[in-house]
């Protein structure tokens, strides 16, 4: 036992000895945990553990360096479920670069002053300072975010929304991506996630329809963040007016984007009446708890493709390289167009390392729409449960389902 204590490096430790081939236990524990031990026997050990986890603690300690995965049984503990849905769909890269510091309030993650003064400004003028801005309303905020009775993607559209991450105009033309910003419904103010699900007259006919009463007013520049904290933590409506404030403001921003791709353009009512349609479904087909899926940070999947893609070409001998996607985000910054955001710089800095061992590696973007193949190729991936790869000829399923549509 004390080759495996040496072994593993933990320094302390309690060891119950078997009794012949009955029972026995031992619990390791390294330097800096503090251990108190009720009870032992044979067969249990009750301890009350302290520390372990504390401001010294690395990122690299949540990720498996055999696997390159991150070791969900330990950020599900440690981790409010929003916290660790958004950990777990960090892209990990397989080079395993050491934990740095970065700063989260720059895209890049990079400190400046500005964005500190940014910060303290934003912290300073908080609409809800003085009311409930303390850390635990805060905290309460969130977890009643990501327990809104509705399906976990209109919960996780919710959360972006009240974190301003959504790709409207106004946050596409401050990535210098568009210059042109106005709302395409009224034409009678800039895109921002607030005019959309709130302050845009059509919503405001939405939000009108559902009837719901709030305490006080909430002013047409609101963010959304405003909207539901005057929802959920000054006027408390309830689990189900939540729940219908929810997939409203989701289905505003399902039409927006169905309009944008040609779609039909509903009416504050219609968008309405479809999210109440959709949600009665919903309640009428759960019967037991779904489990969550994750969405990945933006760029996340098309980022780890390349990473994984590029090691595979070079293993079969490929040596000139075009990598396409319709990711602006991934595609950018390999191209060292920008920076690239700090979720996925490990990943972006894995591709351009081994791009290097190629003769010539091109990037090319192409918008969603005529990526299809690529989506349904990735929709058939979803599928395959061992590995599939096609060398010089065309994926046969991508054919067939092409020729379908
Ligand atoms: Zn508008």
């Amino acid at each position: 036992m004390e080759k495996v204590k040496e072994r593993c490096k933990l320094k302390h430790g309690l060891i119950v000895l078997s009794d012949g081939s009955k029972g026995g236990l031992a619990m390791l524990w390294k330097e800096g945990i503090t251990v108190d031990m009720k009870t032992y026997s044979q067969d249990h050990i009750d301890a009350w553990v302290e520390g372990g986890w504390d401001g010294d603690t690395r990122v690299q300690e949540l990720i498996n360096g055999a696997t390159a995965e991150w070791r969900s049984e330990i950020i599900d503990t440690l981790f409010l479920p929003h916290e660790a849905d958004i950990i777990k769909s960090i892209p990990i890269s397989f080079r395993l670069p050491p934990d740095k510091l970065i700063w989260s309030e720059t895209r890049n993650g990079l400190f400046t002053v500005r964005s500190a003064h940014k910060l303290a400004v934003t912290r300073a003028v908080s609409p809800n300072k003085g009311t409930s801005s303390d850390d635990s309303d805060t905290r309460c905020f969130w977890r009643r975010i990501w327990s809104i009775t509705v399906p976990h993607k209109v919960r996780h559209f919710v959360w972006r929304a009240c974190c301003n991450a959504l790709p409207t105009k106004n946050n596409l033309r401050h990535r210098k991506i568009i210059q042109e910003e106005l709302c395409d419904e009224c034409k009678g103010a800039p895109e921002t996630v607030g005019h959309v699900l709130w302050g845009c007259p059509k919503a405001k006919e939405a939000w009108e329809c559902s009837k719901l009463v709030f305490s006080g007013t909430v002013d047409a520049n609101a963010s959304f963040k405003d909207v539901m904290w005057k929802l959920m933590m000054v006027t408390d409506v309830g689990e189900d007016h939540v729940a219908q404030a929810a997939t409203t403001a989701w289905a505003l921003w399902h039409n927006r984007n169905e309009v944008r791709h040609g779609g039909v353009r509903k009416s504050g009512q219609q968008v309405f009446r479809w999210a109440s349609d959709y949600l009665r479904e919903y309640r009428a087909a759960v019967v037991h708890d779904i489990p969550a899926a994750t969405m990945p940070p933006q760029g996340a999947a098309e980022g780890k493709a390349f990473e994984v893609g590029l090691p595979f070409a070079k293993e079969v001998g490929v040596r000139d390289v075009i990598l396409e996607g319709d990711s602006m985000i991934v595609y950018n910054p390999v191209c060292n167009h920008s920076l690239a955001p700090s979720s996925i710089v490990a990943v972006v800095q894995g591709i351009q390392d081994i791009s290097g061992d190629f003769w010539n590696v091109e990037c090319s973007h192409i918008k969603r729409q005529g990526n299809l193949p690529a989506h349904l190729l990735a929709k058939y991936a979803s599928s395959i449960t061992d590995y599939v790869a096609w060398i010089e000829e065309d994926p046969a399923i991508s054919c067939k389902l092409l020729s379908m549509m």
